[in-house]
């Protein structure tokens, strides 16, 4: 016996199977990530042809098995068909959604991460924010979402805000300059990053912003290649993962 469900969701990634059929993974709202069995779908009049590719957001109405889901009817809210179109876009689009894929589970609350992943693959193709800006509030937020932020409004060790301080990426995020000096608090291999005030305010505003209104603001270069360095130390040490789609991806 098997029954149906209808989940919200967005295709992260997709894998052919066999002659004619593909395995999607869907980041829904309901179930968190889930993969999905669509049969058929690369057979050329599918009605799961057009519907079964990276970025396609909607309703997925799915059976639902003792150990799997396979695919019964799609109704798509967005194609994402700005990103298609342009390879860079694309390639940006494809490191959010592994990204998300890493770093998400099934049986989890998503949510919060699907509405991060479909405010960022819109940025991409409509805000005029740069592409570069919006990867950098995709891989701060992510953290965040995640739980594994760095604090920036207030020193890790003694909780005083509004001070002088450096960031440190081992210690995970802002240590006051009393801290800083204090050499008991100091962790191997953990070099002080001493930001600019720009940084610090975007930090904070990415940190306690919802998604949906994040991709409001910009920087100056200076800032925004300060903070991606700093992103690319702290994915380095937290992640411990390379992302085979940031290999098509210029560092900034
Ligand atoms: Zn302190």
């Amino acid at each position: 016996m098997t029954d149906r469900i209808t989940v919200m969701g967005l295709v992260l990634s997709v894998m052919p199977i066999g002659e004619y059929d593909r395995r999607l993974v869907i980041l829904t709202k309901e179930r968190g990530k889930i993969s999905v069995f669509a049969k058929g779908a690369r057979r050329q009049n599918s009605p799961f042809l057009a519907c079964s590719q990276p970025f396609v957001f909607g309703n997925f109405t799915l059976f639902e098995g003792r150990t799997s889901y396979t695919l019964s009817s799609v109704e798509v809210e967005n194609f994402f068909l700005g990103l298609r179109t342009n390879a860079e876009f694309t390639f940006y689009g494809l490191y959010f959604c592994e990204v998300a894929d890493y770093m998400t589970r099934e049986g989890n609350d998503e949510r919060e991460i699907l509405k991060l992943l479909y405010q960022s693959l819109r940025a991409l193709s409509h805000v005029k924010i740069g592409v570069r800006l919006t990867r950098l509030i995709f891989e701060w937020k992510i953290f965040y979402l995640n739980g594994e932020g760095p604090q920036a409004d207030a020193c890790v060790y003694c909780r005083k805000e509004k001070a002088d301080g450096v960031f440190r990426v081992r210690a995970g995020g802002f240590v006051c300059s009393s801290c800083a000096k204090n050499e008991e608090r100091r962790t191997l291999n953990d070099p002080d990053w001493h930001l600019s005030e720009g940084a610090w305010y975007a930090l904070r505003f990415i940190a306690s912003t919802p998604p949906q209104k994040l991709f409001t603001f910009t920087l100056t270069d200076a800032v925004r290649q300060e903070l991606s360095k700093l992103a690319a130390a702290y994915r380095k040490e937290y992640l411990r993962h390379n992302f085979r789609s940031l290999e098509m991806l210029e560092e900034d």
